[in-house]
């Protein structure tokens, strides 16, 4: 029997557990005679099902104060099938208007970021936030915000299970991996998350306000690195036939 008060760190460990409870269940059933299950839902829901089930959920959602201060809940958007996800911190003020995460300038630069690595944004990426309404004046989510938010954004990671997670800037990394350090100290590495890995990284807005050399250079080794760990954990089942060239060009912000 698994022990359900045990951390698993290897998703393999878990998915093991998974299946051991499973046949302790049918075990079970087989004992009481039982020899057919009937199944009344699809135990492997589309994923673009399950997200579009999720938004159509989550609008006019009125659990916190960003309620107030948002045009329309900015749920996400690209492949619900991709293998990366890329997480911001919330809507600003075009995302706002358009429902669209990442579509103001900071968006563009993303875009030729994730190129730059291969990436193409819609075909490859799921774009969401930390929480899906815009705070006025785009002020940081204060703690309960989040928190009211969070189960939404965890329930589209599990849904998208992405091999690789990029965080964008101190707000996404720092709530992700449930740390207090800054986004300089977290970003240059992986860590484990969830079914795959979470690579930090600078919030194109901030590259956009420090036009310094070595924030790009930085934010250039972390994409790669993203890149290499998308490689790595996709390696047995590559996402898409037609892959985008991959020089190793440098992001132009
Ligand atoms: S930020 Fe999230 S929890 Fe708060 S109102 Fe918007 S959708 Fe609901």
């Amino acid at each position: 029997m698994s022990d359900p008060a045990r951390t698993v760190s290897d998703p393999r460990d878990a998915v093991a557990d998974v299946l051991r409870g499973l046949a302790d269940t049918l075990r079970h059933h087989r004992d009481l005679g039982i020899s057919e299950i009937a199944l009344t839902h699809d135990p492997f829901p589309d994923p673009a099902d399950a997200l579009r089930a999720q938004e159509a959920a989550l609008q006019g959602c009125p659990r916190c104060k960003l309620s107030r201060s948002r045009s329309r809940v900015v749920f996400g958007s690209g492949n619900p099938r991709a293998r990366l996800m890329v997480i911001g911190e919330g809507p600003g003020e075009e995302e706002d208007k358009q429902g669209k995460p990442f579509v103001g300038r900071a968006g563009q630069l993303l875009t030729r970021m994730l190129a730059s690595v291969g990436f193409d944004r819609e075909r490859d990426c799921y774009i969401a936030n930390v929480v899906k309404c815009r705070p006025e004046r785009n002020r940081n989510p204060e703690p309960d915000e989040v928190a009211a938010c969070n189960p939404f954004l965890m329930a589209q990671i599990d849904t998208i299970q992405p091999a690789v997670i990029l965080a964008l800037g101190n707000f996404a990394a720092q709530n992700l991996l449930g740390t207090k350090d800054g986004i300089s100290k977290l970003r240059g590495r992986s860590y484990m998350y969830r079914t795959g890995v979470l690579v930090p990284t600078f919030h194109p807005a901030f590259l956009l306000r420090n036009p310094g050399q070595e924030f790009k250079r930085m934010a250039w080794d972390d994409l790669k690195l993203a890149r290499r760990e998308y490689e790595r954990l996709t390696a047995s089942t590559p996402p898409h036939p037609d892959p985008l060239p991959r020089g190793e060009r440098e992001p132009k912000p």
